[in-house]
């Protein structure tokens, strides 16, 4: 399906090929074919309209119509378009850190999207690659194998972890890991926020809460890539709360398909920053907009 939509689009053109011109009805062959890849892909259909009209834009004009090789042309242009709707060219948006230590990044995520796995994978990552000193902690305090689960990850990941201490609200512990950050000398202290299977206002009041505590440099929001649709509704429901500064996708690993990511984008226009991309501590991927359109286009 998705991974062979350049070669459904060569094959359009092929048909037409031996007629040796190509004509707007043709390029509109070509545009369905995308029409039908993506939304099999599961991108939102407001996102495939919108994309295809921009394709539609510059695909019927006179360079490609008159070239030797029309399908590997529009072709490109599918491929630009995707790398501009993903983010666009160039160095992917890292995560802002600058300002007062500790600095804090809000983790946020519907239960089971990975958001206590990429916490840890994150700690690592910044405390390898900027070379800063990282504290997380978890603030799930209606799930304490969630809370477990974070410190025993992060001990193997090398990162410290806030002593869990029961009976306390996850406002309460915000308040210790940012004072912890401060009194012993971290850089980064990653709050990992409670997930739920659903969003809900007490859930989304909390966080809010936990943001006013800790005012986070970044709050991002970790989503399953395999959730499709439901992961946009998600990040727009999310972001109408905690303003998120970016996008985590988990699960890039799986079944291959990119249409999570250009929804999400298209819907929040927030900066996808990291993919999951194994269980593993070291399976986290900084974004390439490149790469991915690469990928979706086969
Ligand atoms: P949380 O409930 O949002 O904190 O989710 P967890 O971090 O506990 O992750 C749920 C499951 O997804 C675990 O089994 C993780 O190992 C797995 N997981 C998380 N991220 C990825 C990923 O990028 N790829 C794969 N294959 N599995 C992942």
């Amino acid at each position: 399906m998705f991974d062979a939509l350049s070669e459904r689009l060569t094959g359009v053109f092929d048909q037409i090929t031996g007629r040796g011109s190509l004509s707007e009805k043709d390029v509109d062959a070509a545009l369905r074919e995308i029409r039908v890849a993506l939304l099999e892909a599961d991108v939102a259909l407001p996102a495939v309209k919108d994309f295809v009209k921009r394709v539609r834009e510059k695909a019927v004009g006179e360079d490609v119509i008159r070239a030797v090789a029309p399908g590997q042309q529009v072709v490109k242009i599918v491929h630009d378009e995707l790398v501009h709707l993903l983010g666009g060219e160039g160095e992917p948006e890292g995560l802002h850190l600058e300002g007062e230590p500790p600095v804090a990044i809000l983790m946020a995520g519907l239960q089971g999207s990975g958001k206590t796995t990429t916490s840890a994978k994150l700690a690592k990552r910044i405390t390898e690659t900027q070379r800063k000193k990282v504290l997380v902690a978890s603030l799930d305090t209606r799930r304490p194998a969630a809370m477990e689960q974070l410190a025993q990850m992060a001990e193997r990941a090398g990162v410290a972890s806030l002593p869990i201490v029961k009976g306390q609200s996850a406002v309460e512990i915000a308040k210790r890991a940012m004072s912890a950050g401060r009194l012993q000398g971290y850089d980064v202290v990653i709050l990992d926020t409670a997930g739920r299977t659903s969003i809900d206002e007490e859930m989304m009041g909390e966080a809010a809460k936990i943001a006013e505590i800790a005012r986070p440099r970044e709050t991002l929001l970790v989503a399953d890539a395999l959730t499709g649709q439901d992961a946009v509704e998600t990040a727009r429901r999310f972001d109408e709360r905690l303003k998120l500064t970016g996008l985590v996708l988990t699960r890039m690993d799986g079944d291959g398909r990119g249409g999570a990511a250009l929804s999400m984008r298209w819907v929040t226009g927030l900066p996808i920053k990291f993919l999951g991309t194994s269980e593993k501590i070291d399976g986290l991927d900084a974004f390439d907009a490149k790469r991915l359109a690469g990928r979706i286009l086969g």
